[in-house]
């Protein structure tokens, strides 16, 4: 298996800035956040993107958008409004091979994204 930042960071071998942890997603702050609240939510299980996922993940991935959307109403964003979004691919901008839901708020956010 080659190695893979996000599965380090919920390792805990690579710091970051929590803010929900369970048996099955972590979540943490944005190294280089795009809006005042930019988090990111991922599987513990190392699912390399959208395109991988399978037929047996459909209570994960339903897992990670309740999650996040509790996550986002924790932080306070559910009065003014926020966005998910999960870049898949090197069209959809994603640069680390792990999947990943952005939770982004705090500003105005553009439509439709660049
Ligand atoms: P993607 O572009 O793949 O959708 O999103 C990857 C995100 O991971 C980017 O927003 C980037 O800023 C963030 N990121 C990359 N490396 C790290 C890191 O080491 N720690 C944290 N907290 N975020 C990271
Ligand atoms: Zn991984």
């Amino acid at each position: 298996m080659g190695s893979c930042l996000f599965c380090d960071i919920a390792a805990g071998k690579i710091p970051c800035t929590e803010v929900h942890s369970d048996e099955k997603f972590l979540a943490f702050r944005d190294i280089d956040p795009k809006a005042p609240t930019h988090i990111l939510v991922i599987p513990r299980l190392h699912i390399a993107g959208l395109s991988e996922l399978q037929n047996t993940d459909t209570d994960l991935a339903g897992e990670l958008m309740l999650t996040a959307a509790r996550i986002a109403s924790s932080e306070g964003l559910d009065e003014a409004g926020y966005r998910f979004v999960i870049n898949c691919g090197q069209d959809g901008g994603q640069t680390v091979g792990h999947l990943h839901l952005h939770i982004l708020g705090g500003r105005q956010l553009h439509w439709p994204p660049g």
